[in-house]
């Protein structure tokens, strides 16, 4: 049997192109990823869930310009949240054209009176922490230096986009935004894999170690810090080696869940995940 060289085989790796919107994309489903990367196309659902999760993520960005306007008084909270959503709702289709092309007006009002649901909510959490943390303190987790920024790894080979970095403490740290609902304490298992690769990827950047970066529940405003240690690191390779081994054409198990329902690659898996989330509703 011919020796492994493991050099070429990492050379290999690091030339197949890899984001970390594909650990994510693992974590959905890892067969998704397998039919991305043969040149299928996945086509979001355009829902009213799906575009309320644009407008939230859109709203959160904002919330550090209203907290550093914030001055103790309630409604002044609320209604800033409500004119930057009513901003939000204007620019959406300016900002996601491809996604929201051709989208009804019942879609967008669906959505947009959705969020306006949270607002309340938003307004009591970011309040808190305003009286827990201060301003400051609490502006420094969520403004943010950059928006979007690309960023690159040589040594992972791998590229990725957190939806802020922000300056705290003095340290530039990432920081990612969820529409999903928040765990009792600290973060997601997902959400802090999310955060440690992307801190990964600052740290080769700015040539800095980066210990901790923020998750934001944009639907409560509510955001967690997310310390990330030598295990967490250790899994997000073991998975990328994982997604490499996939992109060179391994096929993954199916990972059947509600998922599938709304997922264009149904037939060609063959998933009966539709049957398990419509069985679960009857029983
Ligand atoms: S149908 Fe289900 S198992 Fe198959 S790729 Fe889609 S989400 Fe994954």
């Amino acid at each position: 049997m011919p020796a492994i060289n493991y050099q070429d085989m990492l050379q290999q790796n690091i030339d197949v192109k890899m984001n970390v919107s594909d650990l994510l994309m693992y974590f959905r489903c890892p067969r998704q990823v397998y039919y991305l990367n043969r040149g299928y196309e996945l086509i979001p659902d355009v829902t009213s869930s799906y575009i309320e999760n644009l407008l939230l993520k859109e709203l959160a960005l904002a919330y550090s310009d209203i907290v550093s306007t914030y001055s103790s008084n309630d409604e002044g909270m609320i209604n800033n949240l409500k004119i930057e959503l009513c901003r939000v709702c204007d620019n959406i289709e300016l900002i996601h054209p491809a996604e929201l092309e051709g989208v009804s007006t019942k879609l967008m009002e669906d959505a947009k009176s959705a969020v306006s649901e949270c607002i309340k909510e938003i307004a009591i959490n970011l309040e808190f922490a305003i009286v827990q943390h201060g301003k400051e303190d609490l502006l420094s987790c969520i403004n943010p230096v950059k928006i979007d920024p690309i960023l690159y790894s040589s040594r992972m080979g791998l590229t990725g986009m957190p939806a802020k970095l922000v300056c705290h403490d003095g340290k530039i740290v990432p920081s990612v935004i969820k529409t999903g609902k928040y765990p009792e304490n600290g973060v997601w298992n997902n959400d802090r894999l999310h955060v440690g690769a992307l801190i990964m990827l600052v740290e080769e950047e700015y040539e800095k170690t980066v210990e901790y970066g923020f998750v934001e529940y944009a639907r409560y405003g509510v955001v967690r810090k997310v310390i990330v240690r030598a295990n967490d690191r250790r899994q997000i390779l073991k998975i990328q080696n994982r997604v490499w081994k996939i992109k060179n054409g391994t096929m993954p198990d199916k990972k059947e869940s509600e998922l599938c329902e709304y997922c264009n690659f149904l037939d060609m898996c063959g998933a009966c995940g539709i049957k398990v989330s419509l069985a679960s509703r009857f029983f």
